[in-house]
């Protein structure tokens, strides 16, 4: 069998983490579906009712895939899933504590959270929302959003939540797994940074570990732009397993927030010990 040159990851969770972590990602989602309904009732400002979602949706990815990630998931499409399924649950069950605390919201006598348990009740509270606007609850109608402008908005927050989820979770997922020290490896950004003229000479080399190619090209300019850059990934514990990377990079200026590009043009190549240290010292 011929040893693999490029990292791949095993696929495998731990049957000892995965449980207590997703009963975790449970409870998150949980606690989460309160806190986000009676934030989106109780905000202050309009324009909060419009970011709320955004990061509700990107903390709930960023922080089941960091548990995922705890628990030795090794692949990213799977913390993704979970990640996705997660907040959508959690979504879904903040319709109970919101559609309630709109009517606490209002005073409406008599209440008691068992109406928004009963789901017959819960759906023509709900449908009472979507007739008079949830600021109108109780107020006897006014300017408040409602019917299929109120229905729209409620199609958008529901995009704005799930939407960026595949993202923020994507993105931190995954990473470099030492099968056999069974632990992440340590990334090791920006080791060095070629210029992008080098890119044809370098890539295909570096994709057959042929090392030498690093000293054969000069540095990058501190002024480059776009650049390439090395990142490694390195095994702390028996050092075996190490990965090289190359990454074009693009930074662009969008307002005052700069925004960067990177895509991979080699992606993991299997280091020995030796080699990356190698590369390390540069
Ligand atoms: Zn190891």
């Amino acid at each position: 069998m011929i040893p693999p040159t490029h990292y791949r990851h095993s696929n495998r969770v731990s049957l000892l983490w995965l449980p207590p972590a997703l009963a975790v990602c449970a409870a998150i989602a949980f606690v989460m579906a309160f806190v986000y309904a009676y934030a989106m009732v109780y905000v202050p400002v309009v324009q909060l009712a419009f970011l709320l979602p955004i990061v509700y949706g990107a903390g709930m990815g960023a922080g089941i895939t960091w548990i995922l990630k705890k628990a030795k998931v090794r692949s990213p499409f799977i913390a993704t899933g979970i990640a996705f399924l997660a907040t959508a649950g959690s979504y879904a069950l903040s319709w109970i504590p919101w559609t309630y605390a709109t009517y606490a919201r209002a005073d409406v006598p008599g209440l008691t959270f068992l109406d928004v348990l009963w789901p017959p009740s819960l759906i023509s509270m709900i449908a009472g929302i979507y007739e008079t606007g949830a600021w109108s609850i109780g107020s006897g109608g006014g300017e408040a959003v409602s019917g299929v402008m109120l229905g729209i908005c409620w199609v958008m927050e529901a995009i704005f939540v799930l939407g960026i989820v595949p993202f923020v979770a994507h993105g931190a997922a995954g990473g470099v797994f030492c099968e056999k020290c069974d632990r992440w490896c340590s990334p090791i950004p920006d080791v060095m940074r070629l210029p992008v003229s080098a890119q044809r000479e370098l890539a295909p080399r570096l994709d057959d570990r042929d090392l030498r190619v690093l000293t054969e090209v000069p540095r990058a300019q501190p002024y480059d732009n776009p650049f390439l850059v090395v990142d490694l990934a390195v095994c702390n514990g028996c050092g075996e397993t190490n990965t090289l990377c190359l990454a074009h990079v693009h930074r662009t200026q969008q307002g005052n927030r700069e925004h960067v590009a990177r895509t991979y043009v080699v992606s993991h190549v299997l280091l020995t010990r030796e080699q990356a240290d190698w590369v390390r010292r540069g």
